[in-house]
């Protein structure tokens, strides 16, 4: 089977190494090249949308962040899984915020804002603190603006303004108000569904950011109560979306409950622990899932973490000792995730000592993320 992958980057690489034992043969289309590649080697193997489709027998992306024109050409093939309605709401904020409400799942209040009367009536009913965030291109906390005291709000706004001002999105374009959530911590779940409603989800994995980017997932939480909130909230959107593939949906952890933040219609930084941890990883089943094959098995087969390499760093050999690295052959730049490393052990003691040994073998500033990782662990 063909899949043909929208965006070339390592999602679409980590989806062709573990389709490949199935013979579900992974191309991309890079979105911004119009390039159709090899999503692992790079390699150019034609050009254009068109001889994409008609080479594939099922569509999907890699990411939310596309054209809608691109989105509507794939979705009449046919072909397309989770299919343009999951891509467009996953890609902004406003149609997932009408989404979370329509699934009655719990989610941060919001006010949209379009203009300054808008931005002083989230002010007076969202209140301060507040996160303001763009509907559109946003990721890794970028298009993000928080409203600490009243004292900001005139230089919020204007921001804001010139922001708005300044998006090639025209109209599609605006910000959401939401009020800032107190949370103990962040866990995220994913989990697949396919065509025939059937679902298969992970154990929730605890994320840590730093500077609004990712840094370390930890998939050892036993907490049957917030795993079991998860699951359903992860049913009701999955179903309100009639979603096929693998969906990863983000919360906030408040004093055992949880609040959505975000969905994500795709494979997922924090499901990377997936590929040593579970039974089927995360990229597997979502091929599965979009090419109607059945879901494989879900389950924790041992306590696992996952560490983000990003930006201009190195890693010594020593940690292929003790861990599984995966590069993303991408040059370095500063934020960029350019590879990640799978810690695996027998118990959640064992990974402790295990990220533990790992940070002693990486720089601090580079990796800030996992002592605080370690330590949550015991
Ligand atoms: P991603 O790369 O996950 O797509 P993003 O840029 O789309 O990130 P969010 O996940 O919405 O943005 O926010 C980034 C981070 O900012 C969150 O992980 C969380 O730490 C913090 N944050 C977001 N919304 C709120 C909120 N309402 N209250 C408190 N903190 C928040
Ligand atoms: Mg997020």
């Amino acid at each position: 089977m063909n899949v043909l992958v929208l965006g070339a980057g390592q999602l679409a690489r980590m989806m062709a190494l573990a389709g490949a034992p199935l013979n579900l043969k992974v191309s991309a289309y890079d979105v911004r090249s119009g390039n159709l590649v090899h999503p692992v080697t790079l390699e150019v193997l034609g050009h254009g949308l068109e001889n994409g489709i008609a080479d594939a027998d099922v569509i999907t992306a890699e990411f939310e962040h596309i054209a809608p024109d691109i989105l509507n050409i794939c979705q009449a093939s046919g072909k397309f899984y989770p299919g343009e309605e999951a891509i467009l709401t996953g890609g902004d904020r406003r149609k997932e915020k009408t989404l979370l409400d329509k699934a009655s799942v719990n989610n941060a209040r919001y006010h949209t804002i379009l203009n300054r009367e808008d931005f002083d009536t989230a002010m007076n009913t969202i209140g301060i603190p507040m996160i303001i965030k763009s509907a559109l291109d946003g990721y890794d906390g970028k298009g993000q603006w928080r409203l600490k005291s009243i004292d900001d709000a005139e230089s919020v706004w204007l921001d804001i303004a010139a922001f708005l001002q300044a998006s090639h999105q025209g109209d599609r374009q605006c910000v959401i108000a939401e009020e800032f959530v107190p949370f103990d911590r962040e866990v995220s779940l994913i989990g697949a569904r396919n065509a025939n409603g059937e679902i298969e989800v992970y154990p929730l994995t605890e994320n840590i950011h730093t500077d609004g980017i990712l840094s370390v997932s930890v998939a050892a939480c036993e907490n049957k109560a917030l795993q079991a909130q998860a699951e359903a909230m992860f049913k009701a959107v999955a179903d309100a979306l009639n979603y096929v593939g693998v969906l990863a949906i983000e919360f906030f952890d408040v004093n055992g409950n949880l609040m959505v933040n975000e969905i994500a219609p795709r494979v997922h930084n924090s499901g990377h622990w997936t590929q040593q941890g579970a039974e089927v990883c995360q990229f597997e089943n979502h091929l599965r899932a979009v090419c109607n094959l059945p879901l494989g098995s879900a389950n924790r087969i041992r306590p696992t973490a996952m560490i983000n390499i990003i930006g201009e760093v190195t890693v010594p050999e020593d940690v292929i000792r003790l861990a599984h690295v995966h590069w993303y052959d991408k040059a370095p730049r500063p934020g960029r995730k350019i590879g990640h490393i799978n810690v695996c052990a027998d118990s959640p003691t064992e990974l402790a000592d295990k990220l533990e040994q790992i940070a002693t073998l990486l720089a601090d500033d580079e990796f800030p993320a996992v002592k605080q990782a370690a330590s949550s662990l015991i």
